[in-house]
């Protein structure tokens, strides 16, 4: 009897729902092949929850898929044309190193993108490669799956891949192509690019099929356009919050870096906080720190309302009217962000029920991290679990009266004690990606191609709220340090 051999099917369910929006929203992609592609690292349980066969990814047909060697049968990949406000300065973009392979229509009946980020040029470059370097296409994959993992809305990472060929930067690095999942890559420059250059049939195209993808729920018969604003607004705030309660500087916010569906998406400059300082800034681009921690809300207004001037037409047919809609929807965004905010403070120092007096508390205890150059992550941790690891702050004066403060305020809810401390372990991480770490972590992976480290520092990542004995080792702070840490975007 012959053995039959036995094909596994990689499980690719591809649409491209985006290729049936107007012809000038993208460009069709070839397919721009790479010598000699190498799995570098697969998201196995990504794999399985989108209904791909991670074994199957692996094979060399898998791999090719993922290096853009191969496209899987049925579909069309494609650049997306968007345009954005990079640094306040309005510019055409476009995915200039990124194709959307399809849509991945997953098991549960959930579509997600699925985009290859380095996969060489498209008719958007610019003058680019279209290239992107091992290193920070591992440091994608790293942040982005910790956010995920800190209950933070992101775009995910399923796999990186070398190509064997070399991209020039500052100096020869090796090419790498990530493969991101994304609830889509609708952002606030594609709506951009239409006002700007589109019919006014096109931007109803756009709003539609956002309107069907990411809010299904909108009632046909109120004004949909104003329905899609608020929703975007609200997401927008919720992201926000969590950005600012767990030390999160995105680096790099121009409109053409904010998603639509209201996940964070481009890490390129990302970094987490250590020192509580409102005005930290990581990456060596922003010199006047248009994007620092502190600034965050205020930025995500900004764009939001640069969103709200592309749905003017939309909102009313008289102009007046469509201004005066966007500017109240814009104005719930300070309101809806700070009410996410405060709640989450108050998780994370374990009250329950609403005091007017709460925000005070809780700005006492920010200021004095700021003056004693507290690690904000540890402080919380410190709090939760009774350490003192902090000498300046824990042996101050100040810090004792604010204690007190606190232990009062924690007596006059009706909730125990242990109750609190539930909570506070919830809402305040063993651990998140320290810069320092993950750059032990690449470069361990880029310069001796050991890649155990960044797996070690994925793995503790998994579940941040865990508190497990092997995640304290991830607790400690970096050296001190002349140099401050440095970002880089592009790269
Ligand atoms: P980013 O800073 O990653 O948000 O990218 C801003 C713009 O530059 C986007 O349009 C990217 O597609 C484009 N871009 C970044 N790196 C490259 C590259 N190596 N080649 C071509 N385009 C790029
Ligand atoms: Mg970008």
């Amino acid at each position: 009897m012959t053995e039959r051999k036995r094909v596994i099917q990689t499980g690719w369910n591809l649409e491209n729902s985006y290729a049936r929006l107007p012809k000038s929203f993208f460009n069709i992609i070839k397919p721009n092949p790479v010598s000699s592609p190498k799995l570098i690292i697969l998201n196995y349980s990504l794999a399985t929850s989108l209904g791909l066969n991670g074994q199957a990814l692996q094979s060399n047909d898998g791999i090719a898929v993922l290096a853009g060697n191969q496209v899987p049968k049925g579909t069309l990949p494609l650049a997306q044309a968007y345009a954005g406000h990079q640094f306040g300065h309005f510019t055409m973009l476009g995915d200039g190193r990124a194709m959307l392979i399809g849509e991945q229509v997953m098991p549960s009946g959930e579509r997600v993108d699925i985009q290859l980020k380095g996969s060489g040029k498209t008719p958007y470059s610019r003058g680019g490669d279209g290239r992107a370097a091992l290193g920070p296409m591992l440091r994608e994959y790293i942040i982005s799956e910790a956010m995920h993992a800190l209950g933070i809305g992101t775009t995910r990472s399923l796999a990186v891949v070398t190509t064997g060929e070399f991209v020039v930067r500052e100096n020869q690095q090796l090419g790498a192509i990530m493969t991101r999942v994304a609830a889509s890559h609708l952002r606030v420059g594609t709506f951009q690019y239409v006002s700007k250059w589109g019919t006014a049939m096109d931007l109803r195209a756009l709003a539609d099929y956002t309107l069907q993808r990411h809010f299904p729920a909108v009632d046909a018969g109120g004004n949909q356009y104003l329905f899609l604003l608020r929703e975007v607004i609200k997401r927008q705030a919720t992201l926000i919050a969590k950005w600012q309660l767990i030390g999160f500087i995105h680096g790099v916010m121009n409109t053409d870096n904010m998603a639509i569906s209201g996940e964070t998406i481009d890490y390129g400059p990302c970094a987490f906080m250590d020192t509580y300082d409102p005005e930290t800034v990581f990456s060596s681009i922003d010199i006047h720190g248009r994007y620092a921690y502190g600034n965050q809300p205020h930025i995500a207004e900004w764009n939001l309302a640069r969103f709200a001037e592309t749905l003017l037409p939309l909102l009313h047919v008289n102009q007046d009217q469509a201004v005066k809609l966007a500017q109240e929807a814009i104005s719930d965004f300070t309101k809806l962000y700070h009410y996410n905010w405060l709640t989450g403070m108050r998780a994370k120092l374990g009250i329950f029920n609403e005091e007017v007096q709460d925000e005070e508390l809780i700005e006492g205890l920010l200021s004095l991290m700021q003056k004693y150059h507290s690690d904000y992550t540890n402080t919380f941790l410190s709090l939760t679990f009774d350490t003192r690891w902090d000498v300046a702050l824990f042996g101050s004066t100040e810090f004792a009266h604010w204690y007190e403060l606190w232990q009062e305020r924690l007596g006059r809810q009706k909730e125990q004690k242990a109750s609190s401390h539930q909570l506070m372990r919830s809402s305040n991480p063993a651990l998140i990606p320290r810069n320092h770490q993950v750059e032990a972590a690449l470069e361990a992976a880029v310069k001796q191609g050991d890649y155990s480290v960044m797996e070690r520092l994925l793995d503790v990542l998994k579940d941040p709220y865990a508190h497990s004995t092997e995640q304290i080792d991830y607790a400690t702070l970096p050296a001190i340090s002349n140099r401050p840490y440095r970002t880089f975007c592009g790269t």
